[in-house]
């Protein structure tokens, strides 16, 4: 069984991931704790956090499951073009999970060919919708560790993309992690969070962060009393991790992340507002997957919110011409922009 591991493990290496590690689906238990003390420490949150119970028991849902694969992949290493900073959160722009051009994309598919075809095991994956937690069988296979933040770091700091897989054998791969903890007097992601959703160290309320807000909040009333605090964010936001000590220098971006710069022409605040919804569903959605083709006027609030935060005169005709946008939820908050006034946009 140790051979069939190292095979894995070595499989994975030489497909570009930076390390995997395997653990039997009973370390996953722990999780189930984790999400406990969030729901106890952010009762708001405990209906949509007790959609993930079932990572701490990927047997619920795969009964033949007996280990966990967990692989990360350096993201870190993608040029992010200028305009894109600040806007959208780089981990999505460089998402290789439903991108089929992307390297990350051909590691997952090739890795799980791999114990399929070649070494004879049921294996299961679901890179986008998460068959367990990828963090907590990161940290518990030892390929990096948990910070503050909540992000995983490895070697690079959190700049990664973690592929997990259930197979069917009971194997396991565990590293000896070397990183040293954060220091006790460091505070930096907690401090800078612009929503304090990040309200201490390790305890992050979803509903409050700008990622759950930008992507995941269509509900207009819970998004407007954090709306300025978004800033200029339209989808996701970097911020406790790009003011982490434990980055600095590590977003390497020497390469080119496919058809990545050819959309960063596409994007901008303006564009965004004044773009047709068909290329919303057909082009923006399917990289931007968080939100939904039926949800792609979500976009143009989230637009519009970075245009009232930036208060630029240039954004004046995108403002005018979003009050005739056919989404009557798009024109209701330009209506108020222009009038200078915020009531309609607290409407659902
Ligand atoms: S991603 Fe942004 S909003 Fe969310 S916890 Fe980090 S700093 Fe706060
Ligand atoms: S900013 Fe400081 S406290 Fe936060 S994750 Fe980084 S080292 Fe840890």
């Amino acid at each position: 069984m140790t051979e069939f591991a190292e095979k894995i493990v070595n499989k994975a290496v030489s497909l570009n991931f930076e390390k995997c590690g395997i653990i039997g689906v009973d370390a996953m238990k722990g999780y189930g704790e984790k999400l406990a003390n969030r729901i106890e420490r952010f009762p708001e949150t405990e209906k949509m956090l007790r959609n993930f119970a079932h990572f701490a028991d990927p047997r619920q849902k795969f009964p033949w499951a007996k280990s966990v694969v967990i692989c990360s992949w350096r993201v870190g290493v993608y040029r992010i073009p200028y305009n894109l900073n600040g806007l959208i959160g780089k981990h999505y722009l460089v998402d290789g999970r439903r991108n089929k051009a992307a390297d990350a994309y051909r590691g997952n598919m090739l890795l799980e060919k791999y114990m399929t075809d070649e070494l004879h095991m049921h294996a299961a994956s679901a890179h986008d919708s998460g068959i367990t937690s990828c963090r907590w069988a990161a940290m518990s296979a030892g390929i990096g560790s948990i910070r503050k933040n909540n992000f995983f770091y490895g070697d690079h700091g959190s700049y990664y993309a973690l592929s997990a897989f259930l197979i069917d054998q009971d194997l396991e791969y565990i590293h000896t992690p070397t990183h040293k903890p954060c220091s006790d007097s460091c505070n930096l992601c907690v401090k800078n969070c612009p929503t304090r959703s990040l309200a201490e160290p390790y305890a992050m309320c979803s509903f409050a962060c700008v990622s759950y807000l930008t992507n995941k909040c269509y509900d207009n009333g819970a998004f407007a009393p954090l709306s300025s605090e978004i800033g200029g964010w339209i989808y996701g936001c970097d911020v406790c991790q790009d003011v982490c000590p434990h980055n600095k220098g590590e977003w390497l971006g020497d390469r080119d992340f496919p058809g990545l710069d050819e959309l960063a022409g596409e994007i901008s605040p303006e564009k965004v507002v004044m773009m047709d919804y068909e290329y919303l569903r057909n082009v923006i959605s399917p990289k931007f997957w968080y939100i939904a083709p039926d949800d792609v006027w979500v976009w143009k609030r989230n637009a519009l919110n970075a245009m009232r935060n930036g208060r630029d005169k240039r954004y004046e005709a995108a403002i005018i011409s979003a009050c005739s946008d056919e989404d009557g939820r798009v024109r209701a908050i330009a209506e108020d922009m222009k009038n200078g006034s915020g009531k309609n946009a607290e409407r659902k």
